[in-house]
């Protein structure tokens, strides 16, 4: 399924129901509105993902984490391990839908909901696409390297035959948080020596 949708939970909390018909398909329609009543449970995948953050930075890896969902429970979790498996591929992400793909033997993943807590890369952006995730959240923004609409939205080009419902800025400040404590270590730990 393509959805149009890429947009930040504050363009989302402020959408009326009037405007969200006019402007939107009806599958994005009920998605938008399933995401408003459902805000909590969403919020708690969120968690569970900043839980995987954390353990990356434990290993010296930028704390990012990823779950995805699918009926309601986590069927895959990770975390960025490009530096302690030294592989440029071992994004939280990838090692999260390989986990899924086996877990259902099944490289589709089309019903599943991917949670992360940074904005993919043009990699993981892949991945996403190929996988067919149907659903992705997003807490923080990467700026310099994001590939859901900060560089380029490779999610949404629109030419791709798969386009997952996007929402980005779910537990943002909190996602940006994990990332800027453990720059501020690292810089800390770099001026001490
Ligand atoms: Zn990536």
């Amino acid at each position: 399924m393509k959805s149009s949708i890429n947009l930040h939970i504050d363009e989302v909390e402020a959408l009326e129901e009037e405007s969200l018909r006019k402007k939107y398909k009806p599958d994005d329609v009920r998605r938008i509105k399933d995401f408003k009543a459902n805000k909590t449970i969403h919020e708690h995948f969120m968690k569970e993902a900043l839980v995987q953050a954390r353990k990356a930075a434990k290993n010296g890896d930028v704390p990012i984490g990823c779950v995805i969902v699918m009926d309601g429970e986590i069927i895959a979790r990770s975390y960025n391990k490009r530096n302690k498996l030294k592989s440029a591929l071992e994004h939280a992400e990838i090692i999260c839908i390989r986990k899924a793909c086996k877990k259902l033997e099944d490289w589709r993943l089309d019903n599943a909901t991917m949670y992360v807590t940074l904005e993919p890369c043009q990699m993981c952006a892949g991945a996403i696409i190929q996988s067919r995730i149907s659903e992705v959240y997003i807490g923080a923004m990467s700026g310099k390297a994001g590939c859901v609409g900060s560089v380029v939205d490779l999610l949404h080009v629109g030419k791709f035959n798969h386009a997952p419902f996007t929402i980005r800025g779910l537990l943002e400040d909190r996602c940006s948080e994990v990332l800027s404590d453990f720059f501020d270590k690292l810089r800390l730990e770099k001026g001490t020596k």
